[in-house]
């Protein structure tokens, strides 16, 4: 029998503080719950926590929770509760599995943060549909369910060049979001404050845009995998200083491995950019079959979604429209296609991997001819997976296993 390949993926040290200020986070959340107050805000993954944090809001992140059903492989039990009252398992798996939960009464926070029982309660379910309409459909089930208003933006869809009309009008959606938060809130919006939380985001975004470029060194000191695990601070702390501060201690530690040219993925031979969702229920299972092929994945599309370089404290309802229209996701095929050839050049890639993701098309890129037209054009190889972020019914492992390794293959002969 060939003896198992030793496979070392290099442990961050960091992760024992992010640890403790995800735990402070969720237990603040569960804390303010029980004594109703401060008062808490669910917020879509790319809405305006800025200015509900500038509010007094706790902010919880139902889309986090969706990541955490699937990362403790939870989801795939849940989503037939949701299905059962009329939301299709053809739609979100992070929408299903988190209403599932819900009805179920059952939360992953409970394994990780003993003491807290269920996911806390809202005053009131911000969205902002520039990810999708299916947030908008998620958060409008709970406030039926719980009898919480929902506020949202509605933003513009497949922009091209983000113009002064796009922002503007996004921008006054924000403003009019601001009586009726109020009023919830019980305080006025301090202006001074909202100018605090942008400059506190704008920090946060830019020491994650710099840990994830460290990637673009050889060897890169971080993988994509690594990267769905820390930037939790950014999507659900930005706005706040423990963010800032674990990624200053973050980033040092990656800047540590480059001075000392050690690899995140030992002996790594080929470098992947990652396109798409996560599959959260595998992630460790991704990270060691590339590891194992001496290959990393280094960067991704999904991670850099928290960056927003447009904040701008001394304008933050423009800045804010901006940088929540800049996004990734709420862009063009002919723009995201620029991006993808920025970030191959940028990371020196050897090739793509694109997951089509069965229940997020709007994350997933592939479909229309993307990955072909970025092949020819970047003479960069790509390889399509097709799985789903937190359904783990739709994925086969074993295919998943064999076109990896077919792909290396191809990348060997070509090298
Ligand atoms: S972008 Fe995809 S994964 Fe995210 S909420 Fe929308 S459908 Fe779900």
């Amino acid at each position: 029998m060939p003896e198992e390949k030793k496979v070392v993926r290099k442990k961050i040290h960091a992760t024992g503080q992010m640890q403790k200020i995800m735990a402070d986070y969720f237990y603040e959340l569960n804390e303010a719950a029980k004594s109703s107050a401060p008062k808490i805000a669910w917020c879509t993954s790319v809405g305006p926590a800025e200015l509900l944090r500038a509010l007094g809001f706790l902010v919880h992140f139902p889309e986090n929770h969706g990541a955490m059903l699937g990362a403790t492989r939870m989801a795939t039990d849940m989503i037939p509760e949701a299905n059962a009252i009329g939301y299709s398992p053809d739609i979100c798996s992070y929408l299903t599995a988190d209403v599932g939960a819900y009805l179920k009464g059952i939360t992953p926070l409970s394994r990780a943060y003993p003491g807290i029982e269920t996911v806390p309660r809202p005053d009131v379910l911000v969205f902002n549909t520039n990810q999708c309409r299916d947030v908008q459909d998620w958060f409008a089930w709970y406030s039926r369910e719980l009898n919480v208003p929902i506020l949202g933006i509605e933003t513009h869809r497949g922009v091209g060049d983000v113009t002064p009309a796009h922002v503007q009008s996004i921008a006054e959606q924000l403003k009019a979001l601001v009586a009726p938060l109020e009023e919830i809130a019980g305080r006025k919006l301090d202006p001074q404050r909202l100018k605090d939380v942008v400059a506190l985001s704008r920090q946060c975004s830019d020491l994650w845009k710099e840990v994830l470029d460290t990637a673009a060194h050889k060897p890169s000191p971080i993988t994509f995998f690594d990267g769905t695990i820390h930037m939790g601070p950014a999507v659900v702390l930005r706005g706040t200083q423990p963010a800032v501060d674990y990624y200053k201690v973050l980033l040092a530690e990656l800047k540590e491995r480059i001075r000392n040219n050690e690899a995140a993925v030992a002996g790594e031979r080929f470098r992947l950019y990652w396109e798409g969702m996560p599959i959260w229920g595998r992630l460790s299972a991704h990270s060691k079959l590339f590891a194992e092929l001496d290959t990393c994945v280094l960067a991704s599309t999904y991670c850099n979604s928290w960056i927003f370089s447009a904040f701008d404290p001394e304008d933050p309802f423009t800045s804010m429209a901006r940088a929540y229209t800049e996004l990734f996701i709420v862009r063009s095929d002919p723009a995201k296609e620029a991006y993808i050839r920025r970030m191959i050049d940028f990371f020196k890639v050897d090739g793509v991997i694109y997951h089509d993701a069965k229940t997020c098309p709007n994350n997933s890129n592939c479909r229309y001819g993307m990955a072909q037209r970025i092949d020819e054009q970047t003479s960069t190889p790509s390889l399509i997976i097709n799985g789903d972020l937190n359904d783990l019914r739709l994925l086969s492992d074993e295919q998943t296993k064999t076109n990896v390794e077919a792909f290396i293959e191809q990348l060997e002969e070509q090298h």
